[in-house]
């Protein structure tokens, strides 16, 4: 039996990077029927909401969904679809693994993080009101116990299934002592049952020094929703920026896989997008599947093909401008051609 999985192109970049993720998994030989749906500027323009309910219907059927980035018109306009993806489908935890890749560019090595990220309250609830109407605005932070508890037992978890050793819950408790507070006190309940990983905490602001000083001291870091938000872009861009770094967004019941970064407007349609974020999210999607030996072939593809150096996109190569940068549709390519044993010349 095939599985089937929902695929969501998304907007900007992501039809492109979608695709070439769809190549890949497609190299891998597991069997996957897709159940294509439109969500975004499109799903807006055709049918006047950007997450039509067949999207939400397809992803409770399938259990598991590809995505690409979806724009958010910023201060006006519909509200983010990430967002309401996540809270009607219950997906609360956000996970987004930084990892040095061998051959890309960046200032540090040897980082093994993972964020681990409350998705459904904190500054996201989307509780805000106009107190004095253009004068005064407030948004609400929500924390709460269940929400916590679930989050940083989901971090522990991760921890002990993947042979992690250490968990940081990273707050902002000496002023928000009562929301952060709560997250903190939580964190702490929750870690003293489970004896064999360490557990510490760490204040946000310091925690952000922290890991551009020495990243190699964290491992599983748990935060509320805004600080995970923050702090993931700041882990991605250690291991050489949002073009390589994947995520999942997990519920109880049913996951959804994209890329950290946005739909990147400038870029799109141009087959220029660095594929990898994309590519590695659907490897998190196979391991999700109960695919490990396919995610290990994939990831170990992307790490030949960048190590290489020679089929990979523009923000990979030496210098920007470099003429001989491979497209998007090039690099995936050359990525599937090894996921499935053979290597490209
Ligand atoms: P962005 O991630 O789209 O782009 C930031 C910069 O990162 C780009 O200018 C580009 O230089 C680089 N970049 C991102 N992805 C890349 C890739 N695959 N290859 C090469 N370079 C890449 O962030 P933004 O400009 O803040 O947001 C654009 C839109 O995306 C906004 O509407 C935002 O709301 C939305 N967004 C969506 C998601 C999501 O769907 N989960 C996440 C973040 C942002």
């Amino acid at each position: 039996m095939p599985y089937r999985v929902t695929l969501i192109p998304g907007d900007g970049i992501g039809p492109e990077l979608v695709e070439a993720a769809r190549r890949v998994v497609e190299a891998t030989g597991v069997p996957i029927e897709w159940e294509v749906q439109e969500a975004g500027e499109a799903a807006m323009a055709r049918l006047g909401t950007p997450l039509p309910e067949e999207v939400l219907e397809s992803i409770r059927r399938t259990g598991v969904a590809l995505k690409g980035p979806i724009t958010t018109p910023i201060g006006t306009g519909f509200r983010s679809v990430n967002v309401a993806l996540r809270k009607e489908l219950g997906l609360y935890a956000n996970l987004r693994p930084a990892r040095t890749i061998p051959g890309v560019r960046t200032r540090f090595e040897a980082v093994d993080l993972v964020i681990v990220r409350e998705n459904m309250e904190d500054l996201y609830a989307g509780i805000e009101h106009e107190v004095i109407p253009g004068v005064a605005c407030e948004s609400i932070k929500v924390i709460t116990r269940p929400a916590t508890e679930r989050i940083v037992r989901f971090a522990f978890e991760y921890a002990r299934q993947n042979g992690r050793r250490k968990v940081t819950a990273v707050h902002k408790a000496n002023i928000m002592k009562l929301s952060d507070g709560l997250f903190l006190r939580v964190a702490q309940e929750v870690a003293a049952s489970y004896p064999d990983i360490a557990f510490e905490d760490r204040i946000v602001d310091n925690m952000c020094m922290q890991l551009v000083q020495k990243p190699e001291l964290y491992d599983v870091l748990v935060l509320p929703n805004l600080y995970g938000d923050i702090i993931s872009d700041l882990a991605s861009g250690l291991v050489g920026g949002l073009g390589v770094a994947p995520g999942a967004n997990i519920g109880e019941k049913w996951a959804v896989f994209e890329p950290v970064h946005g739909s990147a407007p400038k870029y799109a349609g141009q087959n220029k997008a660095n594929p990898t974020a994309t590519i590695l999210s659907a490897a998190l999607m196979l391991r999700h599947l109960g695919q490990a030996d396919a995610a290990e072939r994939v990831e170990a593809a992307v790490r030949s093909v960048i190590a290489e150096g020679r089929w990979v996109t523009a923000d990979l190569k030496p210098s920007p401008g470099d003429p001989s940068a491979a497209g998007t549709r090039e690099m995936a390519q050359a990525i599937a051609e090894r996921v499935g044993g053979s290597s490209r010349k």
